[in-house]
């Protein structure tokens, strides 16, 4: 039933890292926010993702918030890499600490945010039954929050039991003695491959593209480099805001073409046990040159095939046909070697694509491949996927469908033309995926909201028209939409 419409200034959609430290720096502005979240935590990704092996490939340290000083130096992280449930401690932690919980609204879907000319304000409708009028509608709806199972023939006939990565049930899954299927090989397959294997009594693995990946070297945290991050914190945290992704590496400045073939497999060679992202600034031309590119690919391809014992394996394990780093490199425990256990197969969908799913398992055009349990290892409607399920209007009714009918055009920005007021953090203008996360949520909403007491000064609602984001400023919108590249200098 639809309840009577609350007035407040703004509406945040989504819990995650963006939408709670969205919520806390506007409550520090003196405005009136209000939280809305589908799922029934906080925490977004790292509250639906609980597969097995979940964990962040950018390192605790790096991956957490900066805004908070007396956070930063209380919160101790177990691990180089912190797994799902570490995260999500961590992130229930800031809802506590901060007080944000009064705030958000759980299990309440948002469906509506319609723009209303004459008033300057959003009205947001929730699946709930909720109305809300807001001055500002912040969508904090991740770009990798629209789980995706693919629509493969059949797939309503399985018998079994079928789960997708990104909405992994609560109380775990036990696989042991079951034949499984793993379709897809994306990141979150590759962490999760290496553990499923360990229980499963066949593991199947689906794949059509395969993927560089990178060893983690995942360990305990080194409480020497905990101190000494700790004692410069802030420091640390401005190299990594002034960084190209978002967290430091050591980048060379050098041409891969420029060194000797032995001087750079001991390069390569260095990186790779090293472990971790930072094997992609290993050269300054990675990314610019092809022939520069081809000699950290064809490392990757021969550590693939000295890992992986069965040479036509370990040829469908190699990527082939897309250079290093133009997918985000995928970082792994054991997920090459996982290829030599007899209890795993891998099915080259290049060579022979899947037909259908059956009612026992799944049907590739040369052979059917029967399981107990599927697992959707298929990713999300990313960057555009949570806006687009939200019937977003803008002015004069347009649609953001229809704004974006040809795909979002803008390059880099938080702020869409014709939609006043309305932000998108992480959405398809944010470097997101490329960068820490969270250095470019932090970035986004610090953009948004500056510094106490700004919006109050100077957009009060009887002059929304003379707001810097407001309805009535186009040319000021679409500033806003490119400042963020001016200002992104944590990201790409
Ligand atoms: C498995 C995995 C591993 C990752 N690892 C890393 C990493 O190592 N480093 C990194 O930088 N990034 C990583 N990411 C990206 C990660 O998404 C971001 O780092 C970050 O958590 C995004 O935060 P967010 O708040 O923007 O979005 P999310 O965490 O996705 O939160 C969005 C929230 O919005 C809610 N929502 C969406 N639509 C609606 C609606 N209509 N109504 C109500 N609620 C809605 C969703 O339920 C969700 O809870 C990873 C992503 C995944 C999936």
């Amino acid at each position: 039933m639809a309840k009577a419409t609350a007035h407040i200034d703004a509406v945040i959609v989504g819990a995650g890292f963006a939408g709670l430290y969205t919520l806390h720096r506007l409550r520090g502005l003196g405005l009136s926010a209000r939280v809305f979240e589908a799922g029934s935590g906080v925490g977004g990704t790292w509250y639906w993702n609980r597969y097995p092996g979940a964990r962040c490939d950018v390192e605790s340290m790096d991956y957490s918030y900066s805004f908070s000083d007396e956070l930063q130096q209380e919160w101790r992280w177990t691990e180089r890499y912190a797994s799902q449930p570490e995260i999500l401690s961590y992130i229930n932690h800031v809802a506590d600490r901060f007080d944000l919980r009064r705030d958000v609204q759980l299990e309440t879907r948002v469906t509506a945010a319609v723009f209303d000319d004459a008033t300057t304000r959003w009205a947001i409708e929730t699946d709930r039954g909720d109305r809300v009028s807001a001055r500002f509608c912040v969508m904090a709806t991740g770009c990798l929050s629209d789980a995706q199972v693919p629509d493969i023939k059949g797939r309503e006939t399985f018998a079994g039991r079928w789960y997708h990565t990104g909405r992994w049930p609560h109380e775990g899954v036990d696989f042991t003695g079951q034949r499984v299927g793993v379709i897809g090989t994306g990141s979150s397959a590759i962490q999760s491959i290496p553990i499923i294997a360990r229980q499963a009594a066949h593991l199947f693995v689906f794949q059509r593209t395969p993927n560089y990946s990178v060893p983690a070297r995942n360990a305990p945290l080194d409480p020497d480099y905990e101190r000494r991050v700790k004692a410069g914190y802030a420091e640390f945290r401005r190299q990594a805001r002034e960084s190209r992704v978002g967290f430091v590496v050591e980048r060379s400045e050098e041409s891969a073409l420029a060194v000797a073939p032995a001087a750079r497999q001991r390069e390569y060679e260095k990186r790779w046990s090293r472990g971790g992202l930072g094997f992609s600034a290993a050269y300054a031309d990675l990314l610019t040159s092809q022939e520069a590119n081809d000699t950290a690919a064809r490392f990757f391809r021969d550590k693939i095939r000295g890992i992986v014992r069965d040479a036509s394996v370990a040829d469908a394990l190699c990527p082939q046909d897309y250079p290093l780093g133009t997918k985000r490199l995928c970082v792994d425990t054991e997920y090459y070697a996982t290829f030599n256990r007899d209890n795993v197969t891998l099915v080259d969908l290049r060579k022979t694509p899947i037909e259908a799913i059956t009612p026992h398992g799944v049907r590739t055009r040369e052979a059917g491949y029967e399981v107990d349990s599927l697992v959707f290892a298929t990713g999300f409607d990313a960057m555009t996927g949570a806006l687009l399920n939200i019937d977003i209007r803008g002015r004069a009714g347009r649609t953001l469908k229809a704004t974006w009918a040809a795909g979002p055009r803008t390059y880099l920005g938080i702020a869409i033309a014709g939609f006043p007021n309305l932000f998108t953090i992480t959405g398809p203008g944010s470097p997101s995926v490329l960068s820490n996360m969270i250095v470019s949520i932090e970035q986004h909403v610090d953009w948004i909201a500056p510094g106490p007491g700004t919006w109050a000064r100077t957009c009060p609602a009887s002059r929304a028209s003379s707001c810097p984001t407001s309805a009535a400023s186009a040319s000021t919108v679409r500033s806003a939409t490119t400042s963020p590249q001016k200002a992104t200098r944590g990201s790409r």
